[in-house]
């Protein structure tokens, strides 16, 4: 088990420098994958960090040539690096596809820096296919597990006290860029514990930094309750209208940035309040629901000091009275025993 996943890492690896190669050096990987990522502003320094990569526009340039470097097709198959099926016509009776074909792509690696997957981008507008691709789950990529770039973060994720939590590859890419290296991404999926945990490990503050659209408000709200869960402090901060960490960071100064990150955070308690607030209005029953809603969150610390500090902010902004969150809280407390 531990043989057969190292044969998985090393064949990760090796397709890493091969689409790290194919973008730096092939006519066609400078010509399509290069001068995407030089357009979006990335620097070779920046491409050369992150090991960026392009696999060629044809069905089995990959798989052959790792074929040829005598990597096992089990291995191939086992890490979804290539697609084999069924086809009766063929020789032995399969036919093998590489799955990255035409995308550049972003390595996904562990805390240590070992190659999990991949994660491919698509660079034609064709709505019908998937924007971004990503390697299969497998005995070495569970991807509720990984936080994209938290092997290039940790350091600094300790030594700042703090990590941002950004939606995507290009998030952590363009920030760390600018100069944020505290930065990793849960790549579109719903954070989960044990993402979390990961930070866990190297700070007690997250900052949600989320795009500037309504799915992106969504799911850091359902992000929260999970960090406030493990003891750790929450802070958020939005962008303006449409506009994302990446495209964010590409339209102000490296000074301005880091102004912007460390003024415009909000704590969350005040965060979901604002928000929900602005959705019930006047309307009673709404705002009962909020209540509800936000003392549920605060159910989830497990610090009891914290506990009554945010109780105490709450019922201010609120402008309700704290006996009523209290009481509140005692039911939340009691329904979860
Ligand atoms: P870009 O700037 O390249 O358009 P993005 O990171 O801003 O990309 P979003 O649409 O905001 O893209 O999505 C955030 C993240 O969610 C992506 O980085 C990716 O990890 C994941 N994601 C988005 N679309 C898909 C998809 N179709 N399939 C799988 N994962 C996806
Ligand atoms: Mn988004
Ligand atoms: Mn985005
Ligand atoms: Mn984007």
């Amino acid at each position: 088990q531990a043989d057969e996943r190292e044969s998985m890492f090393l064949v990760s690896e090796f397709a890493r420098d091969y689409f790290h190669k194919n973008l730096l050096e092939d006519e066609q990987g400078k010509a399509i994958g290069l001068s995407y990522f030089k357009e979006r502003g990335y620097t070779e320094e920046t491409i050369k960090k992150f090991q960026l990569g392009y696999a060629l526009n044809e069905w089995e340039a990959f798989t052959t040539e790792a074929l040829n470097k005598g990597y096992n097709l089990k291995y191939l198959e086992s890490t979804g690096l290539t697609i084999v099926k069924q086809d009766l016509l063929a020789e032995n009776g399969t036919k093998t596809f590489d799955r990255f074909k035409g995308r550049v792509l972003f390595p996904i690696h562990s805390m240590s820096g070992r190659v999990l997957g991949f994660g491919g981008r698509i660079l034609t507008n064709d709505k019908k296919a998937a924007k971004y691709l990503n390697s299969p789950e497998s005995d070495i990529y569970h991807k509720s597990n990984v936080l994209y770039g938290i092997h290039y973060a940790k350091q600094t994720i300790a030594k700042e006290d703090n990590c941002y939590l950004v939606e995507g590859y290009t998030d952590v890419i363009s920030l760390y860029q600018s100069g944020i290296e505290n930065v990793v991404s849960s790549s579109g999926t719903a954070l989960t514990g044990n993402q979390i945990r990961l930070v866990n490990r190297l700070t007690k503050n997250i900052t949600i930094l989320f795009d500037g659209d309504a799915a992106g408000i969504r799911a850091s709200i359902r992000g929260i309750d999970l960090i406030l869960e493990q003891g750790m402090n929450v802070r958020v901060l939005m962008f303006p209208d449409g506009d994302d960490p990446d495209s964010y960071s590409k339209k102000v100064s490296k000074d301005e940035l880091k102004n912007y990150l460390e003024n415009n955070s909000q704590d969350f308690i005040n965060f979901k309040v604002s928000l929900l607030m602005e959705e019930a209005k006047n309307d009673p029953v709404k705002k009962a629901g909020l209540i509800r809603d936000i003392v549920i969150s605060i159910s989830k610390i497990p610090d009891r000091i914290q506990r009554e500090v945010y109780i105490q902010e709450c019922a201010r902004i609120m402008d309700i009275s704290e006996n009523v969150l209290f009481n509140e809280l005692a039911q939340i407390d009691n329904k979860l025993k």
